[in-house]
């Protein structure tokens, strides 16, 4: 029941109407019996700063921040964490004594995804496809895992070579059509391959990258971070090839739950996140 002790956590975007979170974290506090809700907040672009100022006011412990305020919302911050500044984006505020603290935990999302299927990306030879939004927490997460080697495959070299440059004081960085044979050549020998692409993703179910499945080495690590369909047609060839697979759905949980994690010291229970992310998308 929410009462006048309930502690209030919520999600800041726009829009927020489609937010899987509310439903993942309510799922996680009632299984973990806490006092706290979770809410979706529509913010629009020019009233960011008022919102944040108004989260603040109202005593919130911690927010999640969503499309379009990632970036936008880093000037307002007190202080910005290690990954959240070397990837440039926030995803998670925590509020503490009125001093407010940037976070980006899609890194630990995306370990922990791995990590909970018993493979660890260290001293690995890692190719990643795509290299938007979402890749540059996946280079920092591997990087700071150490894989041995990491290449980037892209459509587009020439915008993806920014991404690299950028990474590149990290580690040596390559960037590769994926088209290309050189390319091929980092497939047979990779151990870890990641899809950070929309392709694939609903309703555009029949996509995948360009890969040349033969190129692959069956039985390695194939992760996809879409979780929506479950298997995407780049997950199903993987398997048929052999290899071991993994979705984006634990990500997703494991970046909510760190979120909720940094701001109340509570590790929320996961399977239940897992299975009302699940309902959800069920219900889409
Ligand atoms: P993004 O910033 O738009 O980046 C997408 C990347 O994919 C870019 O490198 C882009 O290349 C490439 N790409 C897009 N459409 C393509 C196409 N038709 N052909 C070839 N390459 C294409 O997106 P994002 O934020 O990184 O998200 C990517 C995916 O990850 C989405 O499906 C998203 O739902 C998922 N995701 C999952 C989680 C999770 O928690 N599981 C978290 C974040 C994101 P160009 O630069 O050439 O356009």
């Amino acid at each position: 029941m929410i009462t006048g002790q309930t502690k209030n956590f919520g999600v800041i975007g726009h829009p927020i109407g489609h937010s899987l979170s509310p439903a993942m974290q309510n799922a996680g506090i009632q299984a973990a019996g806490l006092d706290c809700v979770y809410i979706a907040m529509p913010v629009e672009e020019e009233d960011l700063a008022q919102a944040v100022t108004g989260l603040k006011t109202l005593g919130f412990q911690g927010f999640n921040v969503t499309i379009p305020h990632k970036q936008a919302i880093m000037p307002f911050l007190d202080a910005i964490d290690e990954d959240a500044r070397v990837i440039g984006a926030v995803n998670a505020v925590a509020i503490q004594d009125g001093f407010m603290t940037g976070y980006n935990t899609d890194v630990v999302g995306f370990l922990q995804g791995m990590h909970n299927h018993g493979f660890s990306p260290a001293g690995k030879h890692a190719v990643l496809l795509g290299a938007g939004g979402a890749a540059r927490a996946i280079i920092w997460g591997l990087i700071k895992e150490g894989v041995a080697s990491l290449t980037i495959g892209v459509r587009n070299v020439v915008k993806a070579q920014a991404v690299a440059d950028y990474f590149r004081p990290y580690m040596q960085i390559q960037v590769m059509d994926w088209q290309s044979w050189e390319f091929r050549r980092m497939l047979i020998k990779s151990q870890l391959l990641i899809n950070s692409t929309p392709l694939g993703m609903e309703p555009n179910t029949l996509t995948m990258p360009p890969i040349d499945w033969a190129a692959v080495p069956a039985g390695i690590f194939v992760y996809d971070i879409i979780y929506t369909p479950a298997e995407t047609m780049f997950l199903r060839m993987a398997r048929e090839h052999g290899c071991q697979t993994l979705n984006g759905e634990d990500m997703l949980v494991g970046q909510g739950a760190e979120a909720f994690r940094i701001w109340t010291g509570h590790q929320l229970p996961t399977e239940p996140m897992a299975q009302a992310l699940r309902k959800c998308l069920e219900n889409q």
